[in-house]
């Protein structure tokens, strides 16, 4: 299993000795409590029917009551002060409103003072109603929406198992989120209904009065390696990200777009929120709803669950040596990126976009030439205004994790 550099070449089931330094800590939990279980059937869904997923045939995938309270009071302990639950699914909503006011009593019973918790869910809007939004800000959750564009484009993919379009209860969702001011942001899915279409999409979100805004291209292949028909190819995602760049810059105090975000807290020296600018792949793992762990929600296959929260504590979940072996993908040399002016912002991409067209994280990550595009067409303007900010020069720097690759 090993790959590339072989500074760190001990790749199996068990734990990293402790003569090797300090563990890499977990920062942040993504929870599935409904596992992959949705109540929609978009198109181009990831998710939908996997065949790597372990638990697709299983029955009543819902986590209990027992797995959640193992969960939060465990992680609250281990990762104290600073404890980050983001909930995600398939979709989320469907564990119910009662499992999610026993978590945060969970929460206010297991956490210590001086403890900050934040909890995110990311849903379809299918479910929100007043109830789930006054719980949300009441507790100043994060709520992320996904949401496509106008009628047209966001039904052409994102329906119901019968087939209808799921528009008009996701924008009864967002007005009810606005109502009660809830803090949360839309994810935009990228795919051929409205990739050419970036003009439109910004004054659609910006009409709405959202205020954050984040682009996910798709890019999903058949076993030969051809993009299956909503894929969006690199050139199309650069174009994209560089007319919404223009049309986004006169709001740029206003509206945030994460991976404009990403790039300038890079540019400050902070780490970036999101992982696929990181070194490596090690800040997050995801449990599922029976309480197993795996390193990247992309990934939830036998080959890297890490193991069950009933079983492992924290500190040795993340000394498993596959969390080691899975964070190096990222760090697989690529000649490319050897030699790219923006390795220090980009660090190659993410491995599920390198893995996704041949299964081979060796590869160039398929959207290599639009971070291209993007990075040419924003560094030069964000490092300017990030200047302007501090109020000093500031150099893109390298972030190295704790660990040892
Ligand atoms: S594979 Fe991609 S999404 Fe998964 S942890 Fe790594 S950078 Fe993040
Ligand atoms: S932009 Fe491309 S070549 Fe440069 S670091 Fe990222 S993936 Fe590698």
């Amino acid at each position: 299993m090993a790959n590339g550099s072989s500074l760190f070449p001990i790749y199996g089931e068990g734990l990293i000795p402790a003569s090797l330094g300090t563990t890499p800590r977990i920062t942040s939990l993504l929870i599935k409590p409904a596992s992959a279980v949705c109540n929609l059937d978009c198109a181009y869904c990831f998710y939908l029917d996997r065949e790597a997923d372990p638990y697709k045939s299983l029955p009543g995938r819902r986590m209990s009551e027992e797995t959640l309270e193992r969960l939060v009071d465990t992680f609250l302990f281990y990762s104290y002060p600073n404890s980050v639950f983001a909930f995600q699914g398939g979709e989320p909503t469907l564990a119910g409103l009662p499992f999610f006011e026993k978590l945060v009593k969970f929460q206010k019973q297991y956490g210590r003072d001086g403890q900050n918790v934040s909890n995110a869910l990311q849903t379809n809007g299918m479910l929100l109603d007043d109830s789930w939004c006054q719980l949300f800000k009441e507790y100043n959750w994060l709520i992320g929406l996904s949401l496509d564009g106008p009628e047209d484009i966001h039904d052409a993919y994102r329906f119901n198992k019968a087939g209808r379009g799921s528009w008009k209860r996701v924008m009864q969702s967002l007005s009810t989120l606005q109502k009660h001011k809830v803090d949360f942001n839309i994810l935009c899915v990228l795919s051929q209904a409205n990739v050419h279409r970036p003009r439109e999409i910004y004054q659609f979100f910006k009409g709405l009065g959202v205020d954050n805004i984040q682009y996910i291209p798709l890019s999903e292949f058949d076993e030969q390696g051809n993009p299956l028909p909503f894929t969006v190819s690199a050139e199309e995602y650069g174009r994209f990200m560089v007319e919404t760049f223009d049309l986004w810059w006169p709001d740029r105090r206003k509206i945030r777009i994460r991976f404009f975000d990403n790039i300038a807290e890079a540019l400050a020296g902070q780490k970036p929120g999101s992982c696929t600018m990181h070194e490596t792949c090690d800040s997050y793992v995801v449990v599922e709803y029976n309480g197993d762990i795996y390193p990247c929600d992309f990934f939830v296959s036998s080959e890297w669950r890490l193991g069950n929260l009933h079983v492992d504590s924290w500190t040795e979940i993340a000394r498993k040596q596959r969390r080691y072996a899975f964070a190096k993908n990222k760090t697989i040399p690529h000649p490319e990126c050897q030699v790219c002016e923006y390795q220090a912002i980009c660090h190659g991409g993410c491995p599920k976009s390198r893995h996704a067209m041949h299964r081979n994280f060796a590869d160039l990550d398929h959207f290599c030439q639009a971070y291209k595009m993007i990075f040419r067409k924003s560094v030069g303007p964000l490092k300017k205004e990030v200047e302007k900010i501090l109020g000093r020069e500031v150099e893109p720097i390298q972030f190295y994790s704790i660990s040892p690759y």
